[in-house]
């Protein structure tokens, strides 16, 4: 029964790779099947344009599956400070308040990727099959089967969607959506700044849109200025030397001197919610389950927590024997998931709404709310260990408490 396993994943991407992690070592036989091999990683490569702010509860959930190394040996910078403000409003959120040493890591996604594929290696009960494209799927509550590229037919007890917003598990499965999209694009710039190495995120929000800075390594630093669709294109087309300056016009004096622009694209924003996450032999994690606007950088952390709470519920239903595929066990992970990730894209669309809004009602309410979170310190360290994964609330692997052994 070599192409039978009792979880097949599709998807190797941040999160999926992630459950496969998760689930290593475990009494179940996994198959994580992705599509795309991502490019070694060189230190003296380029940065990659895709970097993501990861969260203390993400970055705890790949120390325990042994899978932070892999990033750690490669290429990250955490950040101590983030800064938040508009117009007349500021407040500052540091390590230091919440007694971590750090509020978060902004790392490129293809090196968490690959430290978590490197990770699903030496776990005998996982097969990773990559390049490995997930043709055709044909979905059944009592088991699944996948046809890959290559002919090769694969069953699974359990189909998990790890395969990103537009999931085609999720359609062959008949999960339907729920969302709009945000008529905004991100545009994403990779730059040498004139600073040395810096430890502070920040976000301003403009009416036309929040400007974001993500520190990397060195002098370097990921841009992201949310705009119209118009907009974005017309920026995206300028020469380096001329974008350069709209940038230093634009963005606010704590960006510096740009020396270089090295990488530029853009997203369109889109938020979508699964009205379920389970059904009887299928279960959606990461962007298959929830796409959300990055502007509070939590897309691949609820995904992470997503995959984490996911193995914790399947590998204590093989422990007490019951049905890994049965709506009952896995309606036990939804419960766990689906509340928070609607109350996080819910907070992010009231910032996205308040923070974009000229409207006098609204600035008030805002400039008050910058104002009080500064202010009151109880109240700023809450919202803080929320967003940065702290607390009892998170799966056993965010908490750093191993599911085996
Ligand atoms: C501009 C921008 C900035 C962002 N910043 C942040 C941030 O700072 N922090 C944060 O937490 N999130 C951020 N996000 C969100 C984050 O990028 C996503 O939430 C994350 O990539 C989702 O990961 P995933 O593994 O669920 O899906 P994906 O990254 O989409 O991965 C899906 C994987 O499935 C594979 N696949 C698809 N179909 C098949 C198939 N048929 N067969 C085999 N394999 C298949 C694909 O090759 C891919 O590797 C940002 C998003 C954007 C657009």
């Amino acid at each position: 029964m070599k192409d039978q396993y009792d979880v097949l994943i599709v998807g190797g991407g941040m999160v999926g790779a992630a459950l496969g992690c998760s689930l290593g070592g475990s009494r179940l036989r996994v198959a994580v099947l992705e599509d795309a091999l991502p490019l070694t990683f060189a230190p003296d490569q380029p940065h990659d344009l895709r970097v993501s702010a990861i969260s203390i509860a993400s970055a705890s959930v790949l120390k325990t599956v042994g899978a932070w190394s892999g990033v750690t040996s490669r290429r990250f910078c955490p950040f101590r400070r983030m800064r938040v403000w508009e117009a007349a409003g500021d407040v500052e959120f540091r390590s230091e308040d919440i007694n971590e040493p750090a509020l978060g890591y902004i790392v490129e996604n293809r090196v968490i990727q690959l430290a978590v594929l490197d990770r699903l290696r030496d776990f005998a009960n996982v097969d990773l099959l990559c390049p490995a494209r997930a043709r055709e799927i044909e979905y059944s509550a009592e088991g699944s089967k996948v046809e890959l590229d290559d002919g090769r037919i694969l069953k699974g007890r359990l189909l998990v969607a790890a395969d990103g917003g537009y999931s085609r598990v999720r359609h062959a499965a008949g999960i339907g959506v729920s969302g709009w999209d945000y008529e905004q694009q991100a545009l994403v710039l990779t730059v040498e700044t004139a600073y040395g190495q810096q430890d502070i995120t920040w976000q301003r929000f403009t009416p036309a849109g929040p400007q974001a800075f993500l520190p990397l390594d060195g002098p370097h630093g990921s841009l992201v200025w949310y705009n119209t669709p118009s907009e974005v294109k017309r920026l995206k087309s300028l020469s380096d030397d001329v974008l350069r300056r709209e940038l230093l016009d634009s963005f606010p004096a704590i960006l510096g001197e740009i020396k270089r622009i090295t990488a530029r694209a853009s997203f369109p924003l889109k938020r979508q919610h699964a009205l379920n996450y389970v059904k009887e032999g299928v279960a959606l994690i990461g962007d298959a389950a929830h796409m959300i606007h990055p502007l509070a950088g939590q897309g691949v952390n609820i995904g992470i927590l997503d995959a984490a709470a996911l193995a914790q519920t399947l590998i204590g239903a093989e422990r007490n024997r019951q049905n890994i595929g049965s709506l009952k066990v896995l309606q036990g992970y939804e419960r766990m998931r689906r509340r928070n990730n609607l109350l996080m894209m819910t907070t992010v669309d009231l910032f996205y709404q308040v923070f974009g809004n000229a409207h006098p009602p609204l600035k008030l309410v805002r400039n008050l709310g910058l104002g009080v979170a500064e202010r009151l310190k109880p109240a700023k360290r809450i919202v803080m260990r929320y967003a940065m994964g702290v607390g009892d609330w998170l799966p056993k692997l965010a908490r750093g408490e191993a599911l085996i052994g």
